[in-house]
C-alpha cells in the first residue's frame, strides 16, 4: 500500500475531531507518578480539560533509536520499568491501555520520509505512564509510542512534529514527554536551580513564545548553553516535536515552569487551536 493509500485510510478510519491540542509535559523524577506534587497534580487537571481523544500518541525521551523512526503497533503495550534504585511502589505501577495497532501502522507510513518502521517489542516507558496515568486514570483511550531517532539533526524532529500534526484534526492527542533542561550530573538534592538551567529554561520559552523553531534546533546557535542543558538531547527533541506539531493559530499556554532538582526543567505547555 503506497503512503498516499494509507493517508487516505487513517483519514477514513478515524472521525473528524475539532483541531486537538498539542501537549508537551516536563515528567522529571520518575517518583513523580507516585507522589502528590505540583507536577502530578497539574497533569491530573490537565486530563480533566482536554476534549477527549481518540487515541494518544506520544513521543518519549525514554525511547531512542537509530537510523529508524519506530512505531509500536502492540494491542497491548507493556508498562516498561526503565529505572533503577526507585521504591518497589514504583516498579508495581501498571498502565493497562490497549494500543492503537491500525493507527501505528498508518504512522509508521505516514513517517516514511523519517524512516517509520513500525515495532512490536516497545510498549509505554516511564516517560510515557508516569504522565498517563494522571492525564487518564482509567487507562480507556488506546495509546502507542513512537520512537526518537538520535541519529537525526533536531531540525528534523520539528519536522516530525509537522508531519504528525494532521493527526489533530482525527481526534489525536500528540504527546511529548522529556524535559526542557535535563541535565542529571549536575543536579542538586533540593538545591538551587543552576544558572544555566534558568538561563536556557528562560531562552526556550522566550523562543518557543516567539514560534522560532529554527533557532531551538539550531545546535550552532545554541553552542555550550544546548550541551550543559542537555549532555544528551534525547529529553529534549519531544519538545521539538511537539513544537512542531503547533500551528501559528494556536494559543501557547505554560502549565508549570519551575526548575527541579537544580537542573531540570519541568516547563510543561499546551498549543491550542483557536
Ligand atoms: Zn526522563
Amino acid at each position: 500500500m503506497s503512503t498516499a493509500d494509507r493517508l487516505r485510510r487513517l483519514r477514513d478510519s478515524l472521525s473528524a475531531s475539532d483541531r486537538m491540542p498539542v501537549v508537551f509535559l516536563g515528567h522529571g523524577s520518575p517518583m513523580n507518578a507516585i507522589e502528590d506534587t505540583i507536577f502530578s497534580r497539574a497533569w491530573r487537571a490537565l486530563g480533566r480539560s482536554l476534549p477527549r481523544p481518540q487515541a494518544i500518541l506520544v513521543v518519549s525521551a525514554h525511547w531512542m533509536t537509530k537510523g529508524t523512526t519506530l512505531v509500536d503497533v502492540s494491542a497491548m503495550p507493556r508498562t516498561i520499568h526503565d529505572f533503577y534504585g526507585f521504591p518497589e511502589a514504583l516498579f508495581a505501577q501498571r498502565y493497562p491501555a490497549p494500543g492503537a495497532p491500525a493507527l501505528a501502522r498508518d504512522v509508521a507510513s505516514l513517517l516514511a520520509s523519517h524512516h517509520g518502521a513500525e515495532d512490536d517489542t516497545w510498549g509505554l516507558d516511564h516517560g510515557a505512564w508516569s504522565v498517563l496515568k494522571f492525564l487518564y486514570p482509567e487507562a480507556d483511550v488506546p495509546v502507542f509510542q513512537v520512537s526518537i531517532d538520535m541519529t537525526q539533526d533536531l531540525a528534523a524532529h520539528v519536522e516530525v512534529g509537522r508531519v504528525l500534526s494532521q493527526l489533530r484534526d482525527r481526534g489525536v492527542l500528540i504527546l511529548g514527554s522529556g524535559n526542557v533542561v535535563h541535565n542529571l550530573r549536575t543536579a542538586r538534592q533540593d538545591g538551587d536551580p543552576q544558572d544555566f538551567a534558568l538561563e536556557f529554561d528562560a531562552m526556550f520559552a522566550q523562543r518557543l513564545m516567539a514560534r522560532d523553531f529554527g533557532a531551538l534546533s539550531d545546535r550552532a546557535g545554541l553552542g555550550t548553553l544546548l550541551s550543559m542543558a542537555h549532555p544528551s538531547v534525547d529529553h529534549y527533541i519531544p519538545a521539538l516535536t511537539i513544537a512542531g506539531a503547533s500551528d501559528g493559530k494556536d494559543a501557547l499556554t505554560v502549565m508549570t515552569d519551575q526548575i527541579d532538582l537544580g537542573s531540570i526543567s519541568m516547563r510543561s505547555f499546551v498549543f491550542h487551536a483557536a
